[in-house]
């Protein structure tokens, strides 16, 4: 490191780590709903919708080894994290504007759970969408 280097570090570094730090002038860019639920996390709901492309399209993604004597339980596994990964992603978006104070939001959580289940429902039926879709590309 060059002395040069090191004036950089001793000093206007740190200013810039201090200031990128300070929560009065991060506040604005930085959300925690009032009872600590952290925000959806993007990396999470990526990870969620490779699940669900692997369960419509089994073999195509992931798990290219699947067979029909065991996709039951590959489709059953994946669903279960589906189900408990999507509704904790949205919970945590009910709970970045709710107003609740109390450590555990039961209202979020039972919105969330709820919205998973009808969406879950309906994925034979989206597999069904894409495929007709699939099909009338291919004419
Ligand atoms: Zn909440």
């Amino acid at each position: 490191m060059s002395s040069n280097n090191e004036s950089f570090f001793k000093g206007r570094f740190d200013s810039v780590v201090f200031r990128l730090s300070d929560q009065t002038l991060y506040s604005d860019v930085f959300h925690i709903s009032k009872h600590d639920v952290p925000m959806p996390s993007i990396d999470d709901l990526r990870e969620t919708i490779e699940l669900i492309r692997s369960i419509l399209f089994p073999g195509y993604f992931r798990n290219s080894e699947i067979n029909k004597e065991t996709v039951g339980y590959y489709t059953g596994a994946k669903l279960d994290r589906i189900y408990r990964w999507l509704s904790e992603q949205i919970k945590r978006g009910f709970c970045f504007t709710c107003e609740t104070s109390e450590m555990s939001c039961s209202n979020c959580e039972e919105k969330a759970k709820d919205l998973t289940e009808k969406f879950i429902e309906r994925l034979p039926e989206l597999r069904r969408l894409l495929a007709f879709d699939a099909k009338a590309a291919r004419r």
